[in-house]
C-alpha cells in the first residue's frame, strides 16, 4: 500500500497516520518528524530547515523532496509506505510522481482529511507532546496524565501566529494538489470533525471503498 495523508496543520495526520500503519505493516515517514529529527541532530539540512519551520513556512522544495525520495527508497518501503506531510507542494507532487514511475509502481491512495479553519486554531494551540514517549496531548481534548503533564512540551511553530501561516500556506501551496489526485481518482475525502477515534473508523472505511478509478 502506497499511501499520502494530506490536510491541514492540526487535521490528525499524525494520529491517524499512527493508527493505520500497524493495519497496513507500512512505514510511517512525517516528513514534519523526519525535518524535526534534522533541527534537533544539528546537520546542515536540519540548519536550513529550522529558520523556515520556526516561522511556519514551508522548507524549499530541494531540501524536502532529496530528504523523502531518499527515504522512500529504503528496503523497508519496498512493500509501500505512508506520507504524512508530503507532498505539500505541486513540485513535490511531480517530483513523487516521477520517482515512483522509475521505481515502476504506483500510488494506491491519496486521503485527505478535512477540517474547517475554524477549528485549527484551537486543535494547533492546545497541542502538546510527553518528549518520552513522542506521545501527543491536547490541553482541552487530550489532557496529559498527572505524572506526564509536567513534562509535556508545545512544538515552536505550534504559536497562533506560527500557525497563521501555516494555515495560509496549507490553502496557497497544499490544496492545489489535491485536484491532481483527484483528476486520477486515487482521492478518498474524509470528515476530520470529532474524536480521533470516530475519524479513525471514517478514514478506514474510505480506504476499503473502491476508488474511483
Ligand atoms: P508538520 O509536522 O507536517 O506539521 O510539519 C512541520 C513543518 O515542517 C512545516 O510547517 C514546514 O515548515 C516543514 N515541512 C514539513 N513537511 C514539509 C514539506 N513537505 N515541504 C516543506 N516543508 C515541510
Amino acid at each position: 500500500m502506497r499511501m499520502i495523508l494530506i490536510g491541514p496543520p492540526g487535521a490528525g495526520k499524525g494520529t491517524q497516520a499512527a493508527n493505520l500503519v500497524d493495519t497496513y505493516e507500512i512505514p510511517h515517514i512525517s516528513s514534519g518528524d523526519m525535518l524535526r529529527a534534522a533541527v534537533k541532530a544539528g546537520t546542515e539540512l536540519g540548519k536550513v530547515a529550522d529558520r523556515y519551520m520556526k516561522a511556519g513556512d514551508l522548507v524549499p522544495d530541494d531540501v524536502v523532496i532529496g530528504m523523502i525520495i531518499e527515504r522512500i527508497g529504503a528496503d523497508d518501503c519496498a512493500r509501500g509506505f505512508m506520507l504524512d506531510g508530503f507532498p505539500r507542494t505541486q513540485p513535490q507532487a511531480a517530483a513523487l510522481d516521477e520517482a515512483l514511475k522509475k521505481a515502476g509502481v504506483d500510488l494506491d491512495a491519496v486521503v485527505l482529511i478535512e477540517v474547517p479553519d475554524e477549528l485549527i486554531l484551537d486543535r494547533i494551540t492546545g497541542r502538546r507532546s510527553d518528549p518520552e514517549t513522542g506521545t501527543i496531548y491536547h490541553l482541552k481534548f487530550k489532557p496529559p496524565p498527572p505524572e506526564v503533564a509536567g513534562r509535556v512540551v508545545q512544538r515552536k511553530d505550534d504559536t497562533a501566529e506560527a500557525c497563521t501561516a501555516r494555515l495560509s500556506k496549507y490553502h496557497r501551496e497544499t490544496a492545489p494538489v489535491v485536484p491532481y489526485y483527484e483528476a486520477r481518482g486515487i482521492l478518498r475525502r474524509v470528515d476530520g470533525v470529532g474524536a480521533p477515534d470516530e475519524v479513525l473508523l471514517r478514514l478506514t472505511a474510505a480506504l476499503k471503498a473502491p476508488s474511483a478509478s
